[in-house]
């Protein structure tokens, strides 16, 4: 199949969507922001003449789904998936523009989500029907935009549990990358140590069974399983290290400080590179546990509070190489291949059907969750012109 040259996107459009949706405060749990945020995706799909399909995955909280045909016969889906909540604005003094003003300066449009996620979520439904305006195309495109993604991800498990992926040969994940192609993100794992001894007084602590030196030595231990997943695997080209860092701990109480507990929690943030099995780890830390425990006559109780594993896909994947070759077109230079130092929906489209995820859109990889966030306003229209590049690439085959 001949593929037609595809027009550029209407940049004041694609801009003026990104300023709109950044006018919405999405924040997760604000009134009304989430919501707004699908609906006035919605109202663009329609605007298109796609079908968009609403789902509330709960309370104000809501996925928007569409699909474009091709027209050009079989072939297969390629998704673009974008998400619509913002981590909050924090301390408003330390912003210098509106974080919900869609303030444009210098050539920077600046607000919060401008680089996570709104430019992304207008680039991909601009490219998608720039692609679409271009003619028929084999295959079809799924826009995904989807809700609680600086959360538990609760919008990218519930579009995999509605069936949304499908049939998906390949996502790309339009988050702000800094014009690195990333098909490889690094693993999370969100752990819970509970300890459990016996209380005492102050003055007696042989009666007791205090947790808090048994924590200590849970917190060495980690750091030993850390030095040892940083000889083996090592250093990942582009991810960097593993690290089990503790960001958690309570016990006892400053009102009672002649009192030997016997509770204390830990909380740790472990993040994981490719070669690194999550399971193994757990039960590498589930049998420390258990050893701490019976020496000390504490009892510890490890609750995996989310298990995101890390996510590598082959240099050779088709959606990999379209990507490349696209952004070589339109950018005039190829682009570096990067990691993701967090994790993405992604990770759990990858972890729950296996389908490959590259991460690639506009703005910087650091300024997401800063104050005065930002993203360039020319780079809004060219990733949306890449992904529609990219998709017709992908979609006709290798060959074309
Ligand atoms: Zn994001």
């Amino acid at each position: 199949m001949t593929q037609s040259p595809i027009p550029p996107v209407d940049a004041k459009a694609v801009v003026e969507l990104a300023r709109e949706l950044i006018r919405i405060p999405s924040v997760a749990g604000r009134e009304g922001g989430e919501q707004a945020a699908a609906e006035l995706v919605a109202r663009t799909m329609s605007g298109f003449g796609w079908r968009p399909h609403l789902t509330e995955v709960a309370p104000g909280r809501t996925n928007v789904v569409a699909t474009v045909d091709g027209g050009g016969g079989p072939g297969p889906t390629l998704a673009l998936e974008g998400h619509l909540d913002v981590v909050t604005e924090g301390d408003r003094t330390a912003w210098t523009v509106d974080p919900f003003g869609a303030e444009i300066r210098d050539g920077r449009l600046y607000g919060r989500g401008a680089a996570d996620m709104k430019a992304g979520v207008a680039a991909m439904l601009h490219g998608a029907r720039a692609l679409q305006r271009s003619g028929s195309f084999p295959g079809r495109l799924r826009l995904l935009a989807l809700c609680d993604e600086e959360g538990m991800m609760l919008g990218a498990k519930r579009a995999v549990a509605d069936g949304h992926l499908e049939g998906v040969s390949g996502v790309i994940i339009c988050e702000p990358e800094g014009g690195e192609i990333c098909p490889s993100s690094k693993g999370a794992l969100r752990l819970r140590f509970d300890l459990a001894g016996r209380m005492a007084h102050g003055a007696m602590p042989e009666l007791g069974r205090s947790p808090i030196p048994v924590a200590s030595s849970l917190i060495q231990e980690l750091a030993e399983v850390q030095a040892a997943l940083q000889r083996d695997p090592g250093a990942h080209p582009t991810l960097g290290m593993a690290y089990l860092t503790p960001t958690v701990v309570v016990a006892g109480s400053l009102d009672q400080m002649n009192v030997s507990p016997a509770r204390a929690t830990l909380a740790v943030d472990v993040r994981t590179i490719p070669g690194v099995d999550h399971a193994r780890l757990l039960e590498d830390l589930r049998s420390r546990c258990a050893r701490l425990g019976r020496t000390h006559e504490v009892a510890i109780e490890l609750t995996v509070i989310d298990d995101r594993p890390p996510v590598e896909i082959g240099a050779e994947e088709p959606l990999l190489l379209a990507l490349g070759r696209a952004h070589s077109e339109l950018w005039g230079h190829s682009a570096p291949l990067g990691g993701v130092p967090g994790t993405t929906d992604g990770t759990i489209i990858t972890r729950d059907t296996g389908i490959p995820t590259v991460v690639y859109g506009p703005g910087g990889k650091w300024i997401a969750h800063q104050a005065d966030e930002f993203v360039e306003v020319e780079e809004i229209p060219r990733y949306a012109d890449t992904y529609a590049r990219a998709a017709q690439i992908f979609l006709s085959g290798p060959a074309a």
